[in-house]
């Protein structure tokens, strides 16, 4: 047991936190359980494994994490459907089934030995979902773990994945609302943030100092800041109006920070109109990032007096978290998984317009007390709700009552195994 680790984290969320973490993997001691996803970096799913699967190791489980790979036209077809899940009307061809069922097919070989011997595997995503029926001698709970939004996917892409996701013991979505109707257990469990890595960590005012120098940005003057990619859906352009309408009433530095735009063609168009929408005002600031640049963000969301995260349509919003966690009151757009993290009027508020937004910014800016209570709030809310530990507290419940086969009470004391 990797007590440092362990350590670490009880300093931040309690030890009780992490006792109950070690009385929930008890029983699962001596089971193998196989994370599967379909890349080791970039990327949500992998971020969260890349924290999950060493603080499970840390608490004695047996834990293996799966990369499945495939070739650029296997990608290519992951892709379509993730989007046509994600509710784009793009039809997927026989000839691209195949190769998405060939490639699954060739993994299955290949992972073969762990997979039937496994007591417990994740399957993440859609990318390695036929992989439970390609391996029929399976002995194991097989769960598919759902990062997407599936409210409202393209009908006939979904049919066809709902086929190979049936037959899973259990289904994990990350909101009620992303969910499909399934004939067997469904569990929701939110998304979370690892408090100690270098997005989230603690920083010494002289980092973010460096951070505000090189960015060019004052330390004086409050801050308003949005974290995103530069996309419609993100709404810059509505966060560049509401602090327009905001600054009649106050004066403050807006910043805009993100990347993704140099790989995407759309990202660079919106970029470009950030940038004339911004041009020529001294206290817009349009930062461009490279994609490792989790320092600086960590250091712009600690340095900022208000976050925004305005979106039109969101996942689940993890820079909401992330500003949270950093004791800022975020003002959200009431999307998608910003509702269940912006609680009204307690961790932030939401809003569904420039106009909305405006009033917001003015009254966190001139309330400063309010401001610093909302952010005690959030970091509390995520504490309790978004941070790794709750994330495999949560897996660890799922899996006893798999294995137990109880699914209204847990008797961890007297369970023998
Ligand atoms: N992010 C980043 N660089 C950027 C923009 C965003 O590292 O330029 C990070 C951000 O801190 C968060 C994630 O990417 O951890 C974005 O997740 P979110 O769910 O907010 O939005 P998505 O981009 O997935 O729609």
């Amino acid at each position: 047991m990797d007590n440092q680790l362990l350590e670490r984290y009880a300093q931040i969320v309690g030890a009780d936190v992490i006792d109950q973490l070690q009385q929930l993997a008890k029983p699962l001691k001596g089971a193998h359980i196989v994370h599967i996803n379909s890349t080791r970096h970039g990327g949500g799913v992998a971020e969260i494994l890349h924290s999950l699967v060493p603080l499970m190791r840390a608490l004695g489980l047996d834990v293996t994490w799966e990369v499945i790979s495939g070739g650029e036209a296997f990608f290519h077809v992951t892709k379509s459907m993730h989007n046509a899940l994600q509710g784009f009307p793009i039809p997927i061809n026989q000839a691209d089934l195949k190769v998405y069922e060939e490639s699954n097919a060739q993994e299955a070989e290949r992972l073969h030995d762990t997979l039937k011997e496994a007591d417990f595997v994740f399957v993440h995503d859609p990318q390695p979902a036929p992989l439970l029926r390609l391996t029929p001698d399976r002995q194991g709970k097989w769960i598919w773990r759902c990062h997407i939004d599936l409210s409202r996917p393209y009908r006939p892409v979904w049919r066809y994945l709902r086929d190979l996701v049936v037959e899973y013991n259990a289904s994990i979505f990350s909101m009620p609302d992303f969910s499909q109707p399934l004939p067997h257990l469904q569990y929701i469990i939110p998304p979370s943030i690892d408090p100690l890595t270098e997005k989230n960590r603690e920083l010494s005012p002289e980092e973010i100092g460096e951070v505000l120098d090189r960015f060019d940005l004052n330390e004086d003057l409050p801050m308003v800041l949005q974290v995103s990619r530069f996309d419609r859906f993100k709404d810059p352009l509505g966060v560049i109006r509401a602090a327009r309408l905001a600054r009649k009433f106050a004066l403050f530095q807006l910043v805009l920070a993100g990347g993704g735009a140099s790989d995407d063609p759309e990202g660079e168009t919106v970029l470009r109109e950030v940038q004339s929408a911004a041009a020529g005002d001294p206290h817009i600031h349009v930062l461009f990032l490279p994609p490792d640049a989790h320092r600086d963000i960590n250091a712009l969301q600690r340095a900022a007096d208000v976050v925004l995260q305005k979106s039109l349509k969101e996942g689940f919003g993890l820079t909401v978290t992330e500003a949270l966690w950093k004791g800022k009151p975020v003002i959200g757009g009431a999307v998608g998984g910003i509702k269940i993290q912006v609680v009204n009027h307690h961790t932030g508020f939401l809003v569904h317009t420039p106009e909305g937004a405006a009033l917001c910014i003015r009254y966190l800016l001139f309330y400063k007390e309010k401001r610093k209570e909302m952010g005690r709030k959030a970091q509390l809310f995520v504490r309790e709700n978004f941070l790794i530990t709750r994330h495999l507290r949560d897996y660890l419940s799922l899996m006893l009552a798999l294995k137990m086969g109880v699914h209204e009470r847990i008797e961890l004391e007297t369970w023998t195994g």
